[in-house]
Parts: C-alpha cells; structure tokens; sequence
C-alpha cells in the first residue's frame, strides 16, 4: 500500500480514538484531560512504532487521569485502532469502525469482489473444524486467499496457511494404521482454505465457494460493509448457555453390528433415533452439534474432538449392542468412572438408565462402569460422557422392538427426558 495512504489512515484513526476521548470529556467537562488529547494530535505522529507507543502511553494516561477523578472508568482502544492500521494495509480498503468494534478477538475479514449484487450465505461444518461461505453474484474476478486475513488478537495471517512439520508423530483417527507427521499452524486460524469459483448454468452468475478449515470449532457470526465481510468466530460456551454433542453411532461405509440374518445394520437405528431426538431437541434452548445427520462415515476421532472442542455439557454416544449368542438382551448405559466440570459420569448414567428404562419395554440392564481402554471415543472425551446400548441388534426380540418406528421414537423421547433431567439434577460447573 502506498506509503502516503497509509498515513493517512493511520492519522484518520488516531484522530478517531482522540475524537471518542476528547468528547467523553468535554460532556464530562474534565479540562485537564481535553487540553492532554488537543496536545497530543498536534504532534503530527506518522510512524507506524510511534503511534503504537503514543497510543498506549496515552490511554495509560488517560486512565490514571481518571482514575484520580475516582470515575469508573477504562479506556482501551488499543485494539481498535492498531487493527484498523494493519488490515488497511493488508486488504487496501477501508474498514468500518463500527464493525471492528463488535469483533471478538478471533476474526476473518474478507475483502469482497467488485460487484453490485453480492449475497452471502454460509454453512457450518463443524464436524471437521470448518465454515463453508457462498458468495453469489461475484462476476468473473477470481479471490485470492491473499484478501482473506485472519486475525487472532494482534496476530495477522493472510494468503495459503504455511505450517510447519513436527518432529512428533500421531496416530491416526481409530488409533490404528500409518502414524503421521504432525503439523503446526503457529497461531493461523485457519489451517486450510479452499475457493472454487463456478459460473451458474442456468443464471449465468459466477459464484463463490470459500470452504475455511479452521483450528477449532466456532460459534460464528457475519457481518458486512460496503468493502468487507467479517466472520467473527467465538467460543461456543461465550454464546450458548447449553450444548450438547449428540453422536449417533458408525454410519457410511462402518455399519456397525449387523443383525443375525444380516440384514438389519446398526448405523440406520442410531441415525432414526438420533433424528427422533433432534425433533424434540430443536424445540429446546440448547445448542446441540450432531456429529452426523445423515448415512456418513465419521472417524471416531473427529467426533470426540467435537465434544472437547465445543465443550459440551453432556456427551451422548448412541448405539445398539451386538453379541456372538442371541440370548443377551436389553438396554446398556454405558461410563467411565470420571468427572468433568463438576458432572460425575457415573450420575449421568443413572439419570439416564432410569429415565430410558421408564419409556420402553426392553430389559434394563443399568449402568455399566467401563475403564479406560475400553472404548475408544470415551478415551478421548474430556466432558461427561455416556454411551447408550439401547438394545441388542443380536437377539430378536429386541431387534423386532428397534425395528419398529413408534419405539425408536420412544427411545428418543426417554434420552429427552434424560437430557432435561439431567440438567436439573446435575448442573455443569461453567468456569
Ligand atoms: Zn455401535
């Protein structure tokens, strides 16, 4: 960016923070305090380390000023305008004020096509980590990952996330297979970005796809301006006061346990249950992350990952159990004995045996205590977690029982009841 330009908006939002200062002052008619801001702007301050320094330094002032008046209160724009400065010069447009203030300390500014009817909609992959974006109306211009500039407190990243490769090796998703290098991003939040560009057949439009692979989960939020989209990405306990990670057990290519004639797979009465929930669960305030809705195959790893990343309340694993004779029959809640946030897992199960037990007709067989080792995604869960065995896919009454519709929906109403109750009886502790 020119040399000139940039001075000029580092001035224009110096003069802006001083603007905000001095009038708070004159309506609270505090003489002393005016007369230090006026000084200041007429040092004409160009340098980039200058008027970081005299913008810290002078907020310092200010609020010991304040402080002797005895007034509450804080001045901070450090944020506001050392931003303002940097991303005027990454993107080359201006951005507005009133946006930036509303940033949280985790934000991407994208900076928008030259175009007259631009729309935005989104799609939140949380499953792995990312935001897809979809820009209508962009016209033939291509973006560049060069205008998306991710922002992480006074950390500023833009073009292809660069890593670099640890020495440390991981293993893979199940825990098996190849080991892999393992990779960091510094502090980038996001780890990959995808933009595909398409001209619509039917409208002639030119679209684009931007699919953001980011560090963690988010709870994300868009705004704009006449130059810019802002993403403004937030830990989800900062916006939801409950969530919850629901899994539904296998799904895609992994079936599960597959009934004695082979025809029944697991992975389908999960899912039905699952969506049975989601109908009463969507009625409820409760932020609730699904690690599938539909026939994929998710890793087990991922999944686990979901419920540490959005740090969810309550971790609820759905499945149907499975065993060599066709005797063993009725429903499991399986735990570790382990606390997080105050929740202890063991009193999850109870909760939920009793009230899954109340709704349908299968055998219950409690709670049972597993160790660590035992099930992989509970290794891995750092949240209260449980995993419900609703029947036997091996034994045929029970099979018969979540074959039928109207029961699954049972099963789904009883781990409702489970959830609610849960959340009276035993509260999260939220640090
Ligand atoms: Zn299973």
């Amino acid at each position: 960016m020119d040399k000139v330009l940039l001075k000029k908006a580092a001035f224009q939002s110096f003069s802006i923070m001083i603007a905000v200062v001095t009038s708070s002052f004159v309506l609270m008619q505090y003489q002393t305090v005016t007369t230090a801001a006026i000084t200041i702007t007429s040092k004409n301050i160009y340098g980039v380390n200058d008027i970081l320094e005299i913008q810290e330094s002078f907020v310092d002032y200010v609020n010991t000023a304040i402080k002797d008046t005895g007034i509450p209160i804080e001045f901070s724009l450090h944020k506001v305008v050392q931003m303002d400065r940097a991303l005027l010069e990454k993107l080359g447009s201006p951005i507005d004020q009133e946006v930036l203030t509303q940033l949280s300390n985790n934000y991407i500014i994208i900076k928008k096509p030259e175009a007259s009817q631009l729309s935005i909609t989104s799609e939140d992959l949380y499953i792995n980590k990312s935001i897809k974006l979809m820009i209508s109306g962009v016209g033939d211009t291509e973006m560049s990952s060069e205008k998306i500039i991710r922002v992480r407190g006074k950390e500023i990243f833009s073009g292809t996330p660069s890593y670099t490769e640890k020495n440390m090796k991981e293993r893979d998703n199940e825990g098996l297979g190849e080991e892999q290098p393992v990779s960091t991003y510094d502090n980038d939040l996001s780890y990959h970005i995808e933009i595909t560009h398409q001209q619509d057949s039917l409208s002639n439009q030119f679209n684009t796809q931007i699919t953001l692979q980011l560090d963690n989960v988010y709870a994300y939020k868009i705004y704009e301006d006449e130059n810019n989209y802002y993403l403004d990405l937030r830990k989800p306990s900062e916006v939801y006061d409950r969530i919850l990670v629901i899994d539904a057990g296998h799904g895609g290519k992994d079936g599960g346990a597959l009934s004695k004639d082979g025809t029944v797979f697991e992975k389908n009465i999960n899912l039905d249950i699952v969506l049975n929930l989601k109908e009463l669960l969507d009625k409820e305030d409760i932020k609730v992350y699904y690690t599938r809705t539909a026939d994929d195959k998710v890793f087990l790893r991922p999944r686990a990952e979901l419920a540490n990343a959005v740090d969810c309340d309550y971790f609820i694993s759905i499945h149907c159990n499975a065993n060599d004779i066709t005797s063993p029959n009725g429903t499991e809640i399986l735990y570790y004995d382990t606390s997080f946030k105050g929740v202890k897992s063991s009193g999850l199960a109870s909760i939920f045996s009793e009230e899954i037990g109340s709704v349908i007709s299968l055998k219950n067989r409690g709670s049972i205590k597993k160790q660590m080792g035992d099930i992989f995604i509970m290794d891995k869960s750092r949240v209260p977690m449980i995993l419900i065995e609703t029947g036997y896919m091996t034994n045929n009454a029970d099979l018969a029982y979540l074959s039928n519709a109207a029961n699954r929906k049972a099963v789904a109403q009883g781990i409702f009841n489970g959830i609610m109750r849960a959340y009276e009886e035993l509260p999260v502790n939220k640090e």
